[in-house]
């Protein structure tokens, strides 16, 4: 059905490609502005914006992907304001993130609209005080927010919320976050799953849903699961043109790497905002800890922390008195902080599309911000185990590690492609460090050197034991006290580059991890992956592109060499641009 599900988001996207909804010519239109400026004090809409509520108050079935801090929410709550007729009629939106609920709702009430939420924290009194809100045909309830939990939970809400419908009060629903309906998605949640139900009960309500995750896969399984197939489509480009992207290998000394942070936070970004991101609490703590005996005005953020402490933490950075939160992914949601210049990666995210929610927190008010990722082969290892549960947790953070490792390729390139997007070049303005100084590129056949790894794991398997990535390049080294016989010929590669190559075979399925339950952790080791038996073909080979020199730039580079021209070469020469693909795997050769 996978050509059929294609077709449909097609025709999904052309619709949503047609101007028609972009059209000053509804008869809303002078409403629209007057909302917009008088009650949202806002003078225009972003892209996307418009044509959302037109077709919403078209009674169009819709899915809106914009990035994080895109102005979804207006998209929704601008056309609960316009009351066709009868003005007790309300829009129900479901939400996933109290916080969030709670700032929304707090924030509409400021402007007088009236909105109220329904959560685990509501009280029974509030409780019935908004329940019979949503049958009083009297009522001025513009908003109602509730949780997915509630809705799969409470039969009472339901029954009302029948009753409302039938009384025609239910105007819209809105869906935000939406991917969490996805199994695909990176935060999918059951109680969405419940939400299959409201297409049937309410059809002729339209739907709206919010999201910024905007795969293909993820989109359809959304329209799906909620019935809204063919619905139309608005998306936004995902690209921050002012958001510098940098990958640093990470110092395999926790020192150095410590020193490294300590100098930007010290130098680089001196006197500027930011957040550091760790993947545990226990690396948090720990960064926090000798940042700060290091001087640095930091302190942490994770959610053991008490929620007092939190919002204390949270509220000195906001104020400048902390210059970064180091943070799990903990600190994140509800962060609206225009000027922050960095994030920096202290290890790897989960995801690619973790990892663009993350690094996005930087520079939205639009002037050039830093996202700097530290990468290193064994961060692959301590993420792994925590995600691999999840249904394509793996893939995810495969994905980021195809980011990490790429030697060539435009980070931006690399990230739209995730997004089903493509972008050029020119999009990326010289704005991550490949495009700001290009290298040249290498074909390496790592084809013995997977060899190599699959005698010693086959040896390892014959003797009862199990390697760890850091184990099997400590026996590929000649450093191991478990397997001291030597199996197989040293490489000649550095440290280093073992671990890139390891992390190559893994996320191309040459190798695979195989996870082991301790009653304190889980540990993953390396077996043979699932395109292991190409190895049996003679022929075929493993090719790996990796760094090579590093181009000539235009500073250094004599004065005939017209700046642009260089850049042009590169992009536009059928030769240069095959090799810069990230994996130049040989197909088996017959
Ligand atoms: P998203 O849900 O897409 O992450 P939000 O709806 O929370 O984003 O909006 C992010 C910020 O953008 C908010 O501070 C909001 O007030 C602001 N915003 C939304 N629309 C506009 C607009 N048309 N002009 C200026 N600011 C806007
Ligand atoms: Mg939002
Ligand atoms: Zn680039």
């Amino acid at each position: 059905d996978f050509l059929a599900d294609n077709l449909l988001l097609k025709r999904s996207k052309e619709a949503g490609e047609d101007c028609k909804w972009e059209s000053n010519d509804f008869p809303w239109y002078s409403k629209i502005i007057t909302i917009l400026n008088d009650i949202f004090k806002l003078s225009s809409f972003r892209p996307n914006q418009l044509s959302a509520i037109n077709s919403t108050l078209s009674k169009q079935d819709l899915i809106l992907i914009m990035p994080t801090g895109g102005g979804k929410s207006l998209c929704y709550q601008l056309p609960a304001l316009i009351d066709r007729g009868n003005n007790s009629r309300y829009t129900l939106v479901i939400s996933p993130m109290l916080s969030l609920m709670e700032d929304q709702v707090m924030q509409l009430q400021s402007l007088s609209v009236k909105a109220e939420m329904f959560n685990t924290n509501t009280s029974t009194q509030d409780a019935s005080r908004i329940q019979q809100m949503m049958i009083d045909t009297e009522e001025k309830l513009k908003l109602l927010y509730v949780t997915p939990e509630k809705l799969a939970k409470s039969k009472r809400f339901m029954s009302k919320l029948q009753k409302s419908y039938s009384l025609g009060l239910l105007s819209r629903i809105a869906v935000d976050e939406v991917h969490c309906c996805s199994q695909w998605g990176h935060d999918f949640r059951t109680d969405y799953q419940f939400l299959s139900v409201l297409k049937g009960m309410f059809p002729d309500v339209p739907v709206i849903g919010l999201t910024a995750t905007a795969t293909t896969k993820v989109i359809l399984d959304v329209q799906k699961m909620l019935l809204i197939q063919g619905c139309l489509i608005f998306k936004s480009s995902f690209n921050r043109p002012n958001l510098f992207y940098e990958v640093r290998q990470k110092p395999s000394v926790q020192k150095e790497c410590l020193e490294q942070l300590e100098d930007l936070l010290k130098h680089k970004f001196k006197d500027m905002s930011g957040i550091i991101y760790t993947s545990s609490i226990k690396d948090c703590e720990d960064l926090r800890l000798e940042l700060r005996n290091r001087g640095c005005r930091v302190n942490g953020y994770h959610a053991q922390l008490e929620p007092e402490l939190r919002s204390k933490i949270h509220k000195k950075w906001l104020s400048g008195e902390y210059q970064a939160v180091v943070a799990t992914i903990a600190f994140g949601l509800g962060i609206d902080k225009s000027n922050v210049r960095f994030v920096i990666h202290h290890s790897l995210s989960k995801s690619t599309e973790n990892f663009y929610q993350e690094s996005g927190r930087a520079g939205r008010d639009n002037k050039q911000a830093d996202c700097i990722l530290f990468y290193r082969y064994s961060d692959i290892f301590k993420l792994s185990a925590m995600v691999f549960t999840q249904k394509t947790g793996l893939r995810n953070l495969y994905s980021i590690v195809e980011y990490c490792i790429n030697p060539v390729d435009c980070r931006r390139k690399i990230i739209a492609s995730h997004f089903d997007e493509t972008w050029e070049s020119t999009d990326c303005n010289k704005m991550c460090d490949h495009c700001k100084e290009p290298y040249e590129t290498q074909n390496v056949d790592i084809t013995e050197y997977c060899h190599s790894l699959y005698k010693i794991l086959e040896h390892a398997h014959s003797n009862d034991i199990k390697l760890t990535a850091q184990m099997l390049i400590n026996v590929w080294f000649g450093k191991s006290s478990k397997i001291k016989s030597k199996i197989v010929k040293l490489p000649s590669c550095s440290n280093e580059m073992a671990g890139n190559v390891i992390a190559y075979l893994l996320i191309n399925d040459y190798l695979q991890e195989d996870f082991h339950f301790t009653p304190y952790s889980t540990i993953s080791y390396l077996k043979k992956g699932s395109k292991s038996t190409f190895l049996n073909n003679n022929g075929h080979k493993i090719m790996m592109t990796v760094k090579g020199k590093k181009q000539m730039t235009n500073s250094a580079s004599n004065i005939k060499n017209k700046p642009d021209r260089k850049r042009s070469n590169l992009d536009n020469s059928p030769k240069t641009s095959k090799k810069h693909r990230i994996i130049t795997i040989d197909s088996e050769s017959e």
